[in-house]
């Protein structure tokens, strides 16, 4: 019963450095989020304990009986929140999730076609590392080299080129909405399934904020975290005519035990995304974005070379490009690191720079809106990133502004020592 600082203090140190840090700097990087102190608790309890191989009411475990309501809450929540006819909430990661996505709607050996992973795509979409790009015969689609935007008649024409078994929309780095109803009939045309990994936008569907691809696709894919801002895991959502073979993708064709104390932290994060406060949050997170966007291409603030994909905004993430700055991804990322504000280096689409420097960043609002920021401090956020990314900025003071706006936006302050 003893703590972690006295049974384990270097780990409870890590803690709660990693609490100093979460507080005393601003949180930019697109894929990331704070839950709720609700989360939290349910993640961090005793259900961490449980076997529960199986799905409710069909476990391979005794003693069931809890956590199947914790199951059934979580299906029914995400169900409802996204209207979906089917979820299925064990994935542990978004990539667990997608690889289930694959097997449920695809034999080994067949063509996939998603968007590249250097124009925005992410790994599980076919890259050649990953398994879906060893398993699968991986084809992709890119973003225009004039506009940055997926091109649906290119992507129509790849579809006809490939004849995939699976037509994939989604992405980790693309600042616009996607046609989700002219995928879906490029998927009817060829005869693919189409799936929809909406693992980043995921939060802004759950306010109505994103068009759903859930009336458009055969499968959706996400992660909890993101702007959903649950627990780090993933769900899939399908009709009814996949169910079991998405069931049986997850457990037991990609998983054992399902974590039950995430699964009940994702029930607690589902209730939370379908109340009005998540609306106003979701609100804030793209109004953050454009207002950073416009901030970073406005004539007076705007450092010179630095501007932004497509010139803006529809969702919570910004990408930067540097190829006409002195700095390159990796430098700027620094400088902004020591003002305080963490972001991540990110190859744009045609970057000329190799992937562990990048010509590009991508800035996110999400947690700070969470945090509680509006239109002012987003503002004076962008107002910081325009000045750091200048040449010889003076860090002191950004970093003295960076810590009034963390001072000013207190986070977990009921926490204690650990
Ligand atoms: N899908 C997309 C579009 C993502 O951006 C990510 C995460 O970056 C994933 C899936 C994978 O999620 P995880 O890191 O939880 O495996």
């Amino acid at each position: 019963n003893d703590p972690l600082s006295s049974v384990d203090p270097e780990i409870a140190a890590v803690l709660q450095s990693e609490l100093g840090r979460q507080r005393g700097t601003l949180e930019m990087i697109a894929s990331e989020n704070f839950v709720p102190r609700a989360v939290l608790q349910a993640q961090g309890s005793v259900l961490t304990n449980k076997y529960a191989e199986g799905y409710p009411g069909r476990r391979y475990y005794g003693g069931c009986e809890f956590v199947d309501v914790a199951e059934n809450l979580a299906r029914d929540r995400a169900k409802a929140l996204f209207g979906a006819e089917h979820a299925n909430v064990q994935p542990h990661a978004g990539a667990q999730a997608n690889a289930a996505a694959l097997m449920a709607l695809a034999t080994i050996g067949d063509t996939i076609l998603g968007q590249e992973l250097a124009h925005g795509g992410h790994l599980t979409h076919g890259m050649k590392l990953n398994f879906s790009g060893k398993n699968y015969n991986a084809t992709s689609y890119g973003v225009d080299p004039e506009t940055y935007l997926v091109d649906m008649d290119v992507v129509r024409a790849k579809a006809l080129e490939y004849r995939p078994t699976v037509l994939i929309a989604g992405w980790s780095a693309y600042p616009r909405q996607l046609d989700f109803a002219a995928f879906r009939s490029i998927a009817d045309e060829v005869g693919a399934k189409l799936w929809v990994d909406m693992a980043h936008f995921a939060g802004l569907v759950a306010a109505g904020l994103h068009p759903s691809p859930v009336p458009y696709a055969d499968v959706v894919t996400s992660t909890v975290h993101k702007t959903l801002a649950g627990p780090r895991s993933g769900v899939v959502l399908s009709t009814a005519e996949y169910a079991k073979k998405v069931d049986s993708a997850v457990f037991p064709g990609q998983q054992g035990g399902p974590l039950m104390h995430v699964i009940a932290a994702k029930a607690t994060a589902f209730k939370l995304a379908g109340e009005p406060e998540f609306r106003d949050r979701q609100q804030r997170t793209i109004d953050g974005a454009k207002i950073v966007a416009e901030r970073l291409t406005a004539a007076d603030t705007v450092a010179a070379g630095v501007s932004v994909l497509t010139g803006g905004t529809d969702v919570h993430l910004v990408l930067v490009d540097l190829r006409n700055s002195p700095l390159d991804g990796k430098q700027a990322e620094d400088i902004l690191h020591e003002v305080g504000i963490t972001v991540n280096r990110n190859a744009i689409p045609f970057d000329p720079r190799p992937p562990m420097v990048t010509s590009g960043l991508r800035i996110g609002t999400s947690a700070l809106a969470t945090r509680g920021f509006g239109d002012a401090e987003f503002t004076e956020v962008a107002d910081i990133i325009a000045t750091a990314l200048k040449p010889t900025p003076d860090v002191d003071a950004l970093r003295a502004r960076v810590l009034k706006l963390t001072d000013g936006y207190p986070l977990y302050d009921s926490l204690e020592n650990w």
